[in-house]
């Protein structure tokens, strides 16, 4: 079964679950506990924060681990302006147009509470205007919020620029990057050196789901979303996922490991996968959302003008392909994109669209088995459509 939604989320790594079977067979302990079980598990988790702090050049003291990459934006959204504002540092947020909704819904959340949020545009591939950027900055902007790289289209962020601009126009604001679809596939050490918040999620690199890790870089200051018994330095209370955290510390490990290697196998069957459409089907039947050189190499996204995604999406799945339009997070509702919207993509181009995303055990025989179902699935609704439209006038 071609699975091409790898954005969605990636199967457990072989490394990931051996590194997990002892903790959800045997070693059973709390870390937060004073004997020899509660050692076990203390030792797996620090050893798993020295892993995940070197694998996204943190130090371990500046690892907070999170029920997933949900959670951590929030604590990074909300702890750092509510810290912020309780300082008397300032109230304003701001936002890309583009950003996951665990973004966005927590700075809507935060400008009910009184914080003034603002919400940069992109051009039409995506990227964020830097000028309207340093329009929306002042000396009392709290927390800027920037993804590395965007989970429908995959456009990746100039960092360090939009660092730069953070830096001039809002020497306050501490810097946050989700970084939950750009793990997998970049070095994060390097391309979020200039965040002081980073978000990751083990579920999109072949880890667990329900585990994620937010870097804290020493000197940002937030106050807690949940509290509780104190865990992660009381910025993220609740008894540790133990098996969960092992695991995402083993994904990332490999994934970071094997990405010279995986990266362009993984480029060169996302290249196969859209020529291959491209080529299959006739002249303006399909186009590209997104500057395929500035976005992730597992991204293919594609509008097939005059076919509804959603009926394509029915057809794809009835044919063993799996797939997605936008972001799998808005389960099942298929809205046009807030993401495509920002892009200036006309509603029925963006209501066409179609997410394909590619993965680390995605092999070239299951790319064009796809190819040849979406090519059908396109054809045929193609068809349904002229059938409808009448002849001669
Ligand atoms: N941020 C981005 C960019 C994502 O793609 C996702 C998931 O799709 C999330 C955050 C949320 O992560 P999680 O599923 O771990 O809550």
């Amino acid at each position: 079964m071609p699975y091409l939604d790898h954005a969605a989320t990636t199967p457990l790594r072989p490394e990931a679950l051996e590194a997990m079977l002892p903790f959800l067979q045997g070693s059973f302990g709390n870390p937060s506990g004073q004997h020899a079980a509660a050692r076990v598990a203390k030792t797996a988790v620090e050893e798993a924060r020295e892993e995940v702090a070197a694998a996204l050049g943190a130090k371990p003291s500046e690892i907070v681990f999170t029920g997933g990459g949900t959670e951590a934006d929030n604590l990074a959204l909300k702890g750092a302006a509510r810290s912020a504002r309780d300082r008397g540092l300032g109230d304003g947020v701001v936002t890309t147009a583009v950003e996951h909704h665990a973004v966005l819904h927590s700075c809507d959340r935060l400008g009910r509470d009184g914080f003034r949020v603002a919400r940069v545009g992109v051009d039409h591939d995506g990227v964020v205007d830097l000028e309207a950027l340093a329009a929306a900055l002042d000396d009392r902007t709290t927390i800027v919020s920037v993804m590395l790289a965007n989970n429908e289209v995959g456009t990746v962020q100039p960092l360090a620029a939009v660092a730069a601009v953070v830096a001039e126009r809002a020497p306050r604001a501490v810097l946050h990057t989700d970084a939950v679809q750009a793990a997998a596939w970049l070095d994060v050490a390097t391309e979020a050196a200039d965040a002081a918040l980073v978000a990751v999620s083990a579920h999109k690199f072949g880890g667990p789901k329900g585990v994620g890790a937010l870097v804290v870089r020493t000197g940002a200051r937030l106050v807690p979303v949940i509290d509780g018994g104190g865990q992660e330095r009381d910025l993220r209370s609740g008894t540790h996922n133990v098996a969960g955290i092992v695991g995402m510390a083993a994904a990332l490990t490999a994934t970071v490991a094997r990405r010279a290697e995986e990266a362009p196998r993984v480029a060169a069957l996302r290249d196969r996968l859209a020529g291959g459409i491209v080529a299959g089907l006739p002249d303006g039947a399909v186009r590209l959302n997104g500057d395929p050189p500035g976005k992730l190499v597992n991204n293919c996204h594609l509008a097939f003008p005059g076919v509804e995604a959603e009926a394509l999406l029915l057809l794809l799945d009835r044919d063993g392909v799996c797939a997605s339009a936008g972001s799998s997070c808005a389960s099942g509702a298929l809205e046009p994109s807030h993401v495509l919207s920002a892009m200036g993509l006309p509603l029925d181009l963006a209501r066409s669209s179609v997410r394909l995303t590619v993965g680390w055990p995605t092999t070239g025989a299951e790319v064009d088995e796809a190819v040849a179902v979406i090519i059908a699935g396109v054809e045929r609704l193609t068809r349904r459509v002229a059938a409808r439209i009448p002849q001669g006038g």
